[in-house]
């Protein structure tokens, strides 16, 4: 049976920590083929998924374990923690029988083919996953931000932060029971409340591009389905 979706095209943001699991470190097998079923559901349907992954579960430039070290030379090490994560995510996607394609922002070319806008975008059109590693390639940047500009540079319907909580809330969900989510949110009310979606950076390059973002959870099962069908899920920040 075909389903119509709302969005043809999806950027998908993936922490580094999703793939963790309940493990304090690494990448959790069991997590990581959950989190393929969620993309597989989308897969499915048509929709074109691109995904930029996080390496926050193996090194970020910002940590304690990079205290003292030159900043740029930590970042790099936490954009090839990305690209590990990336390529974890392809052999599962492969398990799965999803075929993918691993593009780096750092030229590794023995495990990985160079970022080349066009040839993702022809990945795209063939429905074959894109996974981008080593987000913008540049230090004192963020895979928030490489999110946000992968999106706009394979002309995404939408940037999907997917996290571990289902939304963007009035409060903190954990300490406040009567937090709610917000169903939707301008930009301006994001900025307003001082609410948290994406890095500043990240956010403000959605905003001046008017690129929607939806901030949703990957562990709450067939969310990400539901929320490309148009269901209500999540949370969807728009102009
Ligand atoms: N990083 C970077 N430039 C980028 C993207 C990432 O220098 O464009 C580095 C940075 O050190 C960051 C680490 O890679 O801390 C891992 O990325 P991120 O913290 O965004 O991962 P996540 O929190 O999503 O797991």
């Amino acid at each position: 049976m075909s389903q119509t979706t709302k969005y043809k095209r999806i950027l998908l943001k993936l922490s580094g920590e999703a793939l963790m699991g309940d493990d304090s470190y690494g990448i959790n097998r069991a997590t990581i083929d959950r989190i393929v079923q969620e993309v597989k559901s989308v897969v499915d349907l048509g929709v074109q998924v691109a995904i930029v992954i996080g390496g926050g579960n193996i090194f970020r430039g910002v940590a304690p374990a990079a205290s003292g070290m030159d900043r740029a030379t930590a970042d790099y090490m936490g954009m090839l923690a990305t690209v590990m994560n990336a390529l974890a995510l392809q052999d599962a996607m492969k398990r799965a029988g999803i075929i993918s394609r691993v593009q780096s922002a750092l030229t590794i070319a023995q495990v990985a083919e160079p970022y080349v806008r066009g040839k993702a975008i022809q990945y795209l059109e063939e429905n074959k996953v894109v996974v981008f590693g080593a987000g913008t390639g540049n230090p004192f940047f963020t895979t928030d931000t490489a999110a946000a500009l992968r999106g706009m540079e394979m002309g995404a319907d939408i940037v999907i932060k997917a996290t571990k909580v289902d939304g963007v809330y009035t409060d903190d969900p954990k300490k406040n029971p009567d937090a709610v989510r917000y169903q939707t949110v301008t930009f301006d009310e994001v900025i307003g409340r001082n609410l948290k979606v994406m890095d500043a950076t990240a956010f403000a390059l959605c905003r001046d591009q008017k690129m929607n973002i939806c901030v949703l959870s990957i562990f709450k099962a067939g969310a990400l389905k539901r929320m490309v069908l148009g269901e209500d899920e999540g949370t969807l920040v728009h102009c």
